[in-house]
């Protein structure tokens, strides 16, 4: 069974980090923005446990945790500081405030949530989608490569956190001749390539179809552009890549790059 956990996050890229990898890992998030928020949703929806960033507008971390634990109906609900702060003595501070744990940013996606498992009622636990999923390249095959060519941070961290557990191998470059360099030095199995952040994609694309080397290579494009699918001036000059819209997805992300790469679309 998901929990339901309360984000309580004013960096909107932490805020779709932390929610994405709640989701993930089967449990239904809830959000707010400031702790003023936060706390009206806290009353309202009586959440399994809050995560909350110390440093958020109209309220700050310590006071939401002063107000949670002076509510007869919330104060048991477990509190979990997400904080930047590195300064001696702030530790303390957080845990005296009325916290049950800490979490230093930058979060590390692999364990952020099933570190909060000792903190949940045990039937309310995490299940990794990834736990579901087959590994691709069975006993003895070498791992499949993906070049990930994007600059956006939140799609780097989405795309290792989908891809590796799969077990793919996922490199990263943010800059189009990079890529391509790096594709004609040693071939990957699919291209993941940003088609707004990247400048050059398209150009990209027409370098590989040029390029013997690279030619046939399985391209997946990914695009924040809804209907883009469905333009022909633009389908015609990704030339055959698959498109995925964003936010990133498991299921999507990881279902087009397995059928490019069984062969089942050119
Ligand atoms: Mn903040």
């Amino acid at each position: 069974m998901p929990a339901r956990i309360l984000v309580i996050e004013d960096n909107p890229a932490n805020l779709e980090l932390v929610t994405y990898l709640l989701r993930a890992f089967g449990h239904t998030p809830l959000a707010a923005t400031d702790g003023r928020e936060g706390m009206a949703i806290a009353r309202q929806e009586r959440p399994d446990l809050v995560l909350c960033d110390v440093h958020v507008p109209e309220m700050d971390g310590y006071e939401f945790a002063r107000r949670l634990r002076a509510d007869p109906r919330l104060r048991k609900t477990p509190l979990v500081a997400v904080t930047g702060l590195a300064m001696v003595g702030d530790r303390e501070r957080i845990l005296a405030a009325g916290f049950n744990a800490y979490v230093a940013k930058p979060i590390v996606p692999e364990t952020f949530v099933t570190d909060l498992d000792p903190l949940l009622p045990e039937g309310l636990r995490s299940s990794p989608e990834s736990a579901a999923h087959a590994a691709l390249g069975s006993a003895g095959e070498p791992a499949h490569r993906v070049l990930l060519l994007d600059d956006s941070p939140v799609d780097v961290v989405l795309a290792r956190v989908i891809l590796e557990p799969l077990g793919y191998l996922l490199e990263v470059v943010t800059e189009a001749q990079e890529g391509l360099e790096r594709m004609r030095s040693g071939r990957p199995d699919v291209l993941l390539a940003d088609l707004e952040a990247v400048s050059g994609t398209v150009d990209v694309l027409a370098e590989i179809r040029r390029d013997p080397r690279l030619a046939g290579m399985a391209v997946v494009i990914i695009t924040s552009k809804e209907g883009l699918e469905n333009d022909p001036a633009i389908l015609s000059r990704l030339d055959g890549a698959g498109l995925i819209v964003r936010p990133l997805e498991q299921r999507t992300l990881a279902g087009e790059i397995e059928r490019r790469l069984r062969g089942k679309v050119n």
